[in-house]
């Protein structure tokens, strides 16, 4: 019998990631820890990462978070994927979709009967089509998914788009009501016991001095606990994942609040843009080595299609993560774990995936070292899949207009990705992993998108007759049409259910 007093959990900082992290562990672990967040609002927070993935509403589930009550005091919108454009070649436009091609029943995925009557000669419909998210979106209409699976109607997922200011202090209401103290301050020192090594405690200015079991590096890029007190390696992916600034500034809305995030290539990256209840979050992500700041901050304000909120806003970063995330008696969440750019809005995914293996492998006051490695592991997987999906996006392209895509075009990409890329191009196979980030209609979306085509198909797809299978995928795609069409529109949706405060 393993039980043990309540350990002294102190997470360090406010944003996103520490109030994620405070309100998950005083949620679901009541009698394992009590839960010390400090924070510095001199400081700030990072503020912008307005879009997520599907995941975050298990994260809110979990936490008992009244779905409607949480949009609308974030003024958020519903996400049902990213459109993508000029991404290829100048002039493309794809959607990758949250949710199935087709049915997602088959013997198969759906996109191999797709290609099977491709390579057969069949005239057949964009793979879009056969989508109910990427039909959604197109049409910019949305309504709640089914819960029964034999409708088409349950074959899509979605996210959400909000304002990220707003989140940290949703969560931090719930936090506290849950029992979570918090102590407003800046960390000026880091206390290291000589014996172990372990974190001791954190001074602030004032002259506090705060001691725990457990720390919880959530400081930001500043990384004070893993990467400034334990000096944990970073390691740099900027190689393959060349940009390292963004330009951020939000705008009016003057156009249609759509249900998707839109990503389209610039020059030297690419540009967000967000739509919210309120506003329409924008951003130039970029690389620096192929163009100047203000090159960038130009190129964004001539961009945006509504009124400027704000000037531009100028973020840095490095595309990596630690070598290690929980080292001693010191777990890194958030962006002082690391960071890959938000091209996939992955940041609070992988945030919520670290919450989640660490109360998974909440440790004794004696921290066992195949909890921490397994921890480890955990996080270093969703990292490097992330990453090579990422790397994806920019690599399988044919553009060669500008330095910056030139480049991204000839690199040398990492061996992992490379031979997922070949198991694609053979046969339009894609690496299976039960779960996680982008299972196999994101991946096939973003190949498709990207002009990667198969050379054959999975020989099943050849079992259905050529002609049931036709009049099956026109009939999907019919069915499609007509749920799409009988659904409410995106801000007719969200009036009726999540308007934000006036
Ligand atoms: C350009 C850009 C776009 C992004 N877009 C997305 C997106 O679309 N989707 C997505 O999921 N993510 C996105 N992200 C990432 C997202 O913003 C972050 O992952 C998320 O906000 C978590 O940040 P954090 O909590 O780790 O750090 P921060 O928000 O930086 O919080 C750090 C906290 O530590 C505190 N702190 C720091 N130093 C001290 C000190 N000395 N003493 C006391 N307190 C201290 C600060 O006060 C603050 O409370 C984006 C990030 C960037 C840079």
């Amino acid at each position: 019998m393993l039980a043990q007093p309540p350990l002294d959990v102190v997470v360090v900082g406010g944003g996103t990631a520490g109030w994620m992290t405070a309100a998950a562990l005083a949620k679901l672990l009541p009698r394992a820890c009590n839960v010390h967040l400090v924070e510095s609002e001199e400081i700030g927070i990072v503020g912008v990462g307005e879009a997520t993935l599907p995941h975050i509403r298990g994260f809110n589930e979990k936490l008992g978070i009244d779905e409607a009550e949480f949009m609308a005091r974030t003024r958020a919108t519903f996400k049902l994927g990213i459109q993508f454009e000029n991404w290829a070649r100048v002039g493309d436009c794809y959607v990758h979709p949250f949710g199935t091609f087709g049915r997602g029943q088959g013997e198969v995925g759906f996109h191999q009967y797709w290609l099977r009557m491709m390579h057969d000669g069949h005239l057949v419909a964009e793979l879009d089509d056969y989508s109910l998210a990427c039909t959604m979106a197109r049409q910019g209409r949305f309504s709640l998914p089914s819960q029964d699976p034999r409708e088409i109607s349950s074959t899509f997922n979605y996210a959400y788009q909000f304002d990220a200011t707003l989140f940290a202090p949703f969560l931090r209401s719930i936090a506290e009501q849950l029992g979570v103290r918090r102590t407003e301050g800046r960390i000026v020192n880091v206390e290291l016991d000589g014996e172990s090594g372990n974190i001791a405690a954190v001074e602030l200015q004032n002259g506090e001095r705060i001691a725990g079991d457990l720390f919880v590096d959530c400081s930001g890029f500043v990384a004070l606990l893993i990467g400034k007190a334990l000096e944990e390696p970073f390691q740099d992916w900027s190689k393959w994942l060349p940009c390292d600034r963004a330009v951020a500034m939000p705008c009016r809305t003057e156009t249609a609040v759509t249900p998707y995030t839109s990503a389209i290539a610039m020059d030297a990256g690419w540009r967000w843009r967000i739509p919210l209840q309120h506003r329409t979050g924008n951003g130039y992500v970029h690389s620096s080595s192929f163009i100047a700041e203000q090159d960038a901050m130009d190129a964004l304000v001539a961009a945006v299609e509504g009124e400027p909120l704000v000037d531009p806003r100028v973020l840095r970063f490095k595309a990596g993560r630690r070598e290690r995330s929980w080292v001693k008696n010191c777990v890194a969440i958030g962006l002082s774990g690391g960071f890959l750019e938000p091209l996939e809005s992955t940041s609070i995914y992988l945030i919520q995936q670290a919450i989640t293996a660490l109360v998974e492998l909440f440790p004794e006051k004696e921290i066992a070292p195949s909890d921490r490695d397994e921890f480890n592991r955990l996080v270093d997987l969703e990292y490097d899949r992330v990453r090579d999906f990422l790397i994806l996006h920019y690599h399988a392209t044919e553009r060669s207009d500008t330095p910056f895509w030139d480049y991204v075009r000839t690199m040398e990409i990492p061996d992992s990705l490379a031979e997922k890329l070949e198991l694609f191009r053979r046969r339009g196979r894609v690496v299976k992993y039960r779960e996680g980030a982008f299972l196999e209609a994101s991946w096939v979306a973003v190949y498709l998108g990207q002009r990667v085509f198969p050379e054959g198909h999975d020989m099943r797809a050849d079992l259905p007759k050529s002609d049931a299978l036709a009049g099956g995928m026109e009939q999907l795609k019919t069915e499609i049409r007509q749920t799409v069409h009988a659904m409410p529109d995106h801000l007719g949706m969200i009036a009726r259910y999540c308007p934000m405060a006036a």
